[in-house]
């Protein structure tokens, strides 16, 4: 039996890539009979059939599962943002890392348009996040400088890209596989995927090994299905003072004796980081006020 991940999936056919090729399978009949939904990113044992066909027979157990888009084994989110044109802003920047942490999936920030940039002002934001513990990747796909590291990160893992439009997403996977955007587009020609075609997300392998889902992942709607107490983990920075806060149900807003807003007055934590929290605490308060 040959080994593989699946890139695409379309009507009842998975797309299996393994080292050298794609083969086009279908289901064994018994997970159907279960009801099994297989996701792209779903490692899969098939028996081939032909040259580029096959049927599935086993299906491998899932590491972890990303909701929006539904993509079975994600890895890593790198999620990306401009330093300049759009410029960087801060608290979407913890927005987008408020839903990462959702994902439970390891986080990587890329900061493209270096070039564009001032030193200081980079050192500074880089700074800001690297403090927490997050890798911190300064780039220009442009120049094409800062890409090695990205590439490292990339090598043998699904990675999806996230972060606001006109960051560069796509000019960094075009700096990092050019052949890239042309495949895809080939292959939404093939299946005829218009503007109103349900969208299913696809891997793109990359050829020095590893896979990125061809879109964006989260949208912002996800903010008000999130609990207050879940919000708080998403700000890991927190943690170490957390425990220390008088009631042990602390939200960290109005509480007194709170050792995380203390933390905050006393400069160990960043005071824009905490204001993102209280604004997006707020939002979620005033979405619940409604039911
Ligand atoms: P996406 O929406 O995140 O996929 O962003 P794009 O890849 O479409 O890039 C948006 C714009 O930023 C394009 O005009 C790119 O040419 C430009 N751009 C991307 N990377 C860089 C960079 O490193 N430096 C500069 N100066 N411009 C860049
Ligand atoms: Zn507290």
């Amino acid at each position: 039996m040959l080994r593989g991940v699946i890139v695409r999936a379309f009507n009842s056919y998975y797309f299996v890539q393994t080292a050298n090729k794609v083969a086009m399978c279908t289901l064994r009949g018994r997970f159907k009979k279960e009801r099994f939904s297989l996701l792209v990113g779903d490692e899969v044992e098939y028996t081939a059939t032909g040259e580029e066909k096959g049927v599935i027979e086993q299906i491998l157990p899932r590491r972890s599962m990303l909701r929006r888009p539904m993509v079975a084994n994600v890895d890593q989110v790198i999620l990306t943002f401009a330093a300049v044109n759009p410029d960087i802003n801060t608290a979407l920047v913890d927005r987008f890392l408020i839903l990462a942490e959702l994902s439970g999936l390891e986080i990587v920030i890329c900061i493209n348009k270096v070039d564009l940039a001032d030193t200081n002002q980079l050192q500074a934001l880089a700074g800001l996040y690297q403090r927490i513990g997050y890798p911190v990747l300064l780039l220009s796909a442009k120049q094409n400088t800062g890409l090695e590291p990205l590439k490292q990160r990339l090598f043998g893992r699904i990675s999806v890209f996230a972060g606001p439009s006109g960051a560069g997403k796509s000019t960094i996977l075009n700096a990092l596989e050019p052949g890239l955007a042309l495949t895809t587009g080939e292959v939404s020609a093939k299946i005829g995927r218009g503007k109103h075609t349900t969208r299913f997300a696809e891997l793109l392998p990359l050829s020095g090994g590893g896979f990125v889902v061809d879109t964006p992942g989260f949208s912002f709607t996800e903010f008000t299905d999130v609990a207050a107490p879940e919000l708080m983990h998403c700000f890991p920075e927190f943690a170490k003072f957390a425990g220390n806060c008088k009631f042990t149900t602390c939200l960290h807003h109005k509480e007194p004796q709170c050792a995380v807003k203390q933390a905050v007055q006393e400069g160990q934590i960043a005071p824009k980081r905490y204001d993102s929290y209280l604004e997006v605490l707020t939002e979620i308060r005033e979405a619940r006020k409604g039911f």
